[in-house]
């Protein structure tokens, strides 16, 4: 976990340094730490998201994300106490019950405040870590920003930084996993159950593989894992091949994939290429 107070005190040093220079690296400084923050926590969900599936790579999308595909839990304030206390299998049924056990305290996790952090984030760039791309009536270019513009960014993110006291962090999820093992490289995939909706589509969470899956719910909260391929029958012995799906994603327009059936060891190449196809054109009635 980041030590917070020893970053407070690297961007504090810079600032007295109070020169160009000095107040640029404590922009990026304080960038790096607005982003340590964020990707600490995106690591301890590793195990449910793959990084294929990031809608969004900006440290506050990556959060959010997490917040509402996993758990909410991802950016709130929360403590942890345990209880040495023997329950014998037996659950306490009503708070008073639960609030009359004597418990140790683990800590607590620290609100991270995405909006704040986001703007933040993207006003140091804005001041301090850009040359402005110039324009007619915008004069000479500088390396540096204004120095006082980067002074109060700067010390916005140290209150901001000061702001956070937790000592822990927690990742995953306290309901029912849902969980499968990968067709191709055997990786646990796994999700809340409640997080996962009518269809869900997923990426494995290996980042050296290319399976992706649906998993669908029915009426009965069961649910089916299909793998997310494209067929093709080999010319050479009709056998099927099978290929991920996400191989396709990656390819460009006229760009080849090749293809060696396991069977009679033929390379074939699918070309990626638009393919038109049309409908009947409907008649308007009278
Ligand atoms: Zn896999
Ligand atoms: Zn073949």
């Amino acid at each position: 976990m980041l030590d917070i107070n020893k970053r407070i005190e690297l961007i504090n040093t810079l600032l007295e340094q109070d020169t160009e220079q000095s107040l640029t690296y404590a922009a990026l400084e304080c960038r790096l730490t607005l982003e340590y923050l964020c990707y600490e926590r995106f690591k301890l969900y590793f195990s449910y998201l793959s990084q294929n599936d990031l809608e969004n790579w900006q440290p506050k999308h990556i959060i959010k994300q997490i917040s509402d595909q996993i758990n909410d839990d991802v950016s709130k304030e929360f403590s942890i106490s345990v209880s040495a206390e023997k329950i014998n299998g037996r659950t306490p049924k009503a708070k008073e019950e639960f609030e009359s056990i004597e418990y140790t305290s683990l800590g607590t996790q620290s609100e991270l405040k995405l909006n704040r952090l986001h703007s933040l984030w993207h006003g140091l760039s804005g001041v301090a870590l850009h040359i402005p791309v110039p324009s007619i009536s915008s004069g000479n270019i500088n390396i540096y920003g204004e120095k006082e513009r980067i002074r109060k960014k700067v010390v916005d993110v140290i209150s901001f930084l000061s702001g956070i006291k937790g000592n822990l962090l927690m990742g995953g999820s306290f309901g029912e996993d849902y969980s499968f093992n990968c067709y191709a490289c055997s990786t646990k995939i796994k999700r809340p159950v409640e997080s996962l909706l009518d269809t869900t589509v997923l990426s494995c969470i290996n980042p050296k593989c290319k399976e992706s899956y649906v998993i669908k719910k029915d009426k009965n909260d069961d649910f089916e894992v299909i793998r997310s391929i494209i067929k093709f029958s080999c010319p050479g012995c009709n056998q099927d091949l099978e290929v991920p799906l996400r191989y396709f994603q990656d390819l460009l327009f006229d760009q080849t994939l090749n293809i060696r059936c396991g069977k009679c060891d033929m390379l074939s190449e699918v070309v990626m290429r638009p393919l038109m196809k049309s409908t009947e054109a409907s008649v308007p009635s009278r």
